[in-house]
């Protein structure tokens, strides 16, 4: 069954984050992105609206929401700022959801709980200086010693460095297996011999805290393995399942921004005696837009529908990642052509919006991998074997008593 409308309740959120945005954020955020301040007390209300863990089920302390609720939650915070929704990402996308999948009831209980309830900030760890589209390029490694792993390594470009507790890890515990010998460890900042810096000098997502986390000799208990050993490359590719339909969702949130700016400047600036709406090529930009955002939620709200029934969907959430982030990219450069040179400076906000546009389209595969993986798919190179876990499908009560 297909069903294009939103339920009362999806209504219900989708204004509750759009009124907390529009009061919250809009207001502080370019005194933000300009100080490179990452507000805290963002991220703390987010967990007071239930936020932090929109989708996962309550028995984990989530709220019990469908996979699409989390899509509009992302859609709207990043009509605010791309770093409050990249936090959601990695926070429940990538690292809650991957908890959700593959850990055990003891991993659930000590890490998914305070996390789905906002009590703990979760992030992901899998990018290296010499290694991010090429995973299996990564160096950090975790020997078995005893009742322990010792980690030794470092990660880059992870967000929320500086303020997760809780971080999934990638390492080589068998190098000679390539990919197949990487495992995936829940690592705590206050473990011994862990240290972090953020990255400065960032292009676009500058009220986010971005940067390094390193792994000194730390010895991770060996009941923080998640999955199996060997397991660690499956993970981080489901992992990013859920990140890239988080980050799809958010895209769609700053093509509506570049819109709604674009709408508003058109009717405010006149050329030529009339509004600069009425000139036909900057029609064509809006009606770009438009096309744009509605063709991105239509792919991003399949992955969802898919996730909904417990399907596999790796194929259906990389075009909607790759489509949806290059939409709003090329969004945000019409919405600055459509504001002039104003455009051009922060006294609007559409500088800021082309600044932000343009991580999605580097992280969570970038827009080269995406391009590959559909083309492959198509041409019959690639295609997804079941996993030995899957993420529950929604509604989660009928999920569970199933089991
Ligand atoms: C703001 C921000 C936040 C981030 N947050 C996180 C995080 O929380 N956790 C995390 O683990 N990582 C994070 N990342 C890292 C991100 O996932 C990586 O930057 C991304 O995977 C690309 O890796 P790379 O930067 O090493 O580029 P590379 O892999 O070195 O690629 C460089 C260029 O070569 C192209 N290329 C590479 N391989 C191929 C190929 N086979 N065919 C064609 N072209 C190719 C790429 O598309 C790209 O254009 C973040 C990045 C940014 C910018």
């Amino acid at each position: 069954m297909m069903n294009f409308g939103f339920t009362e309740e999806q209504s219900m959120v989708r204004k509750m984050v759009r009124d907390f945005v529009d009061k919250e954020i809009m207001p502080y955020i370019s005194e933000w992105d300009a100080k490179g301040h990452s507000e805290p007390r963002i991220l703390e209300r987010l967990a007071e609206l239930d936020l932090m863990g929109v989708c996962i089920p309550e028995e984990y302390g989530g709220s019990g929401m469908d996979y699409n609720t989390l899509a509009i939650v992302c859609e709207e915070l990043e009509r605010g700022d791309t770093a409050f929704r990249t936090a959601v990402s990695v926070h429940t996308g990538l690292n809650s959801m991957t908890l959700l999948q593959w850990g055990n009831e003891e991993q659930k209980q000590k890490y998914l709980v305070p996390q789905a309830k906002g009590e703990k900030l979760a992030a992901f760890g899998l990018t290296e200086p010499n290694a991010g589209s090429d995973v299996a390029a990564l160096q950090t490694t975790a020997v078995k010693d005893g009742d322990h792993y010792i980690l030794n390594g470092s990660k880059t470009w992870i967000s929320l460095c500086d303020t997760a507790d809780h971080f999934l890890v990638f390492a080589y515990t068998d190098k000679s297996k390539n990919h197949h010998g990487i495992s995936c460890f829940i690592v705590e900042r206050d473990m011994p011999g862990f240290s972090s810096k953020a990255i400065k000098g960032k292009l676009g997502i500058r009220a986010g805290n971005t940067g390094e986390i390193f792994f000194d000799s730390i010895r991770v208990p060996k009941e923080n393995l998640l999955g199996k050993e060997g397991e660690g490359f499956k993970i981080a590719m489901a992992a990013l399942d859920n990140g890239r339909f988080t980050v799809a969702a958010g895209a769609c949130g700053t093509t509506m921004a570049c819109l709604e700016a674009s709408i508003k400047y058109c009717e405010e600036r006149k050329t030529f005696g009339k509004e600069i709406g009425k000139h036909q090529l900057v029609q064509q930009m809006i009606a770009k837009m438009e096309a744009g955002l509605e063709m991105s939620r239509l792919l991003v709200f399949r992955a969802g529908w898919l996730k909904n029934q417990g399907k596999r969907n790796t194929r259906e959430t990389s075009l909607a990642k790759w489509q949806a982030c290059d939409f709003a990219n090329d969004a945000a450069n019409d919405a600055v052509q459509i504001h002039g040179a104003y455009g051009y400076s922060n006294e609007y906000p559409v500088e800021r919006y082309l600044r932000n546009s343009k991580a999605p389209v580097i992280y969570e595969g970038t827009r080269e991998i995406h391009t590959i993986m559909q083309a492959e798919y198509v041409l019959g190179y690639r295609q997804d074997k079941p996993l030995r876990n899957t993420l529950p499908a929604w509604p989660f009560e009928e999920a569970l008593n199933k089991i």
